[in-house]
């Protein structure tokens, strides 16, 4: 395997400033050969994204209004890039396409080719990947053709070596992140922040050897930095980690962007691009280093069913009979927690969705508990290290060191992976509790 995949996220390519800065990155080193560019990111904090003015776009297309607006400040940024690069680029012809691409949308969204704002979100890396090729000189591979999605909206496994044929020369390549199309030939996109997967896709597609994403952070840290600033980076982690990680991860990294490389073991390397020496974090199938615990994620916004049955033990499907009326309403779990008579259910509040009232009612129907509540504001945290399971004493310095803090545990939870002890605690200890695991561990061995 040889090459390097780079692909470089939206604040990476805010202005002609950080595309010269990419520039240089990829320069630098002549095995970074397949480039994934994410549309333009928010240049300051009151900027705006270029995907969410496309997404702007197309919802006033679909309701008959003029487009004007977002129209305009997409072919303002553009242009200004284009100037501020020196590349001769036509954005006007390409945004006149799309808008001639929309029409009829209002009249009948029905059999309107691009009812669904995929199309419209995607053009946003197309542009980009067309303006950085032309930058760059590299030949631009439009990844409609090449990368497929099944018809229920899966990546189809036959894009790997579609693209492949795309990348088989020995120039620099250019392809766009965050779409593909479906079997009718319509445009799909990945879920926000899918420019990461379409950089494994590439990766594995070209057959390159590692997969740097570069962003703007130095990788992933052993904490939340929000809570405690000086937490350490984390400098090797394995994809298992990261995903038992995921209520801290995926602001980095899309939590589906690991799976198309980790089976064929490319290891994805986190960097930030305005401090190219830093190694940032790499993600790996296996680590070298054994700190028992490599990281400490923690998330608010979860509420909890709690059920009581006497002799909950003995009834036969009484968990199945639960998690039925959660499959029928649509609403997907994170934790079950379980005593002898009791089980607790802990749901994401955007999961519940208002459905809260209406589970209880139905649960309390079909299975006839002797209890049953629902509890909000918690907040949950996952203690993770692939090193945990041979080590002794890691629950029980966690625990002393929350009782120390005086931070109520209400939740402990540990997967059969025993590389993860999830604790639940309420939302006001987390920042607290997050500082006191860390400090028990960061330097533990
Ligand atoms: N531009 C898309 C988004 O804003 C995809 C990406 O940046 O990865 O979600």
């Amino acid at each position: 395997m040889s090459g390097i995949t780079c692909k470089f996220g939206g604040t990476s390519l805010a202005d002609a400033a950080c595309v010269i800065q990419v520039e240089r990155i990829i320069k630098a080193n002549p095995d970074r050969r397949f480039i994934v560019p994410s549309a333009p990111g928010k240049r300051n904090p009151k900027d705006r994204k270029i995907t969410d003015l496309l997404y702007a776009w197309h919802g006033l297309a679909l309701q008959g209004l003029d487009p004007v607006e977002p129209k305009q400040i997409i072919a303002e940024r553009f242009n200004q890039l284009a100037d501020d690069l020196g590349v001769d680029f036509d954005t006007k012809a390409i945004l006149d396409n799309i808008d001639a691409q929309l029409q009829g949308l209002a009249d009948d969204p029905e059999k309107h080719m691009h009812a669904k704002p995929d199309f419209m979100a995607s053009r946003g890396e197309y542009i980009n990947g067309r303006l950085l090729a032309a930058y760059l000189d590299a030949t631009f591979v439009d990844p409609a053709d090449s990368i497929k999605f099944t018809k229920s909206g899966r990546l189809n496994p036959d894009s790997y070596e579609l693209l492949g044929t795309h990348l088989k020369g020995d120039g620099l390549y250019v392809v766009p992140g965050f779409y593909g199309s479906l079997p009718d030939g319509r445009i799909k996109t990945f879920s926000r922040g899918g420019s990461d997967v379409t950089g494994a896709v590439v990766a594995r597609a070209s057959g390159s050897s590692l997969y740097e994403n570069w962003t703007d952070v130095s990788g992933f840290r052993m904490t939340d930095p929000r809570v405690v600033s000086n937490a350490k980076r984390i400098e090797e982690i394995t994809y298992k980690e990261l995903r038992e990680l995921s209520y801290m991860g995926a602001s980095v990294l899309h939590d589906e962007a690991i799976y198309p490389v980790r089976d064929v073991n490319i290891p994805i390397q986190i960097r930030n691009t305005w401090e190219p020496n830093s190694p940032g974090t790499l993600i790996v199938n296996e680590r070298v280093s054994d700190q028992p615990v490599c990281g400490i994620a923690g998330q608010g916004g979860f509420s909890m069913i709690n059920i009581e049955k006497a002799l909950m033990n003995k009834e036969k499907g009484f968990g199945f009979k639960v998690l039925q009326v959660l499959e029928e309403n649509g609403v997907s779990w994170e934790h079950m927690p379980t005593g002898i008579d009791t089980i607790s259910v802990v749901i994401k509040d955007e999961e519940l969705n208002g459905k809260g009232d209406d589970l209880i009612e139905e649960i309390k129907a079909r299975c006839n508990p002797d209890q049953i509540d629902l509890e909000s504001g918690f907040a949950m945290i996952a203690t993770v290290g692939q090193g945990m399971n041979n080590h002794i004493g890691v629950a029980g310095r966690l625990c002393s060191a929350l009782a120390e803090a005086k931070v109520n545990l209400e939740v402990i939870d540990q997967g059969s992976s025993e590389m993860n002890i999830i604790l639940g605690v309420y939302e006001a200890d987390l920042p607290r509790a997050l500082e006191v695991i860390y400090n028990a561990f960061q330097d533990w061995k």
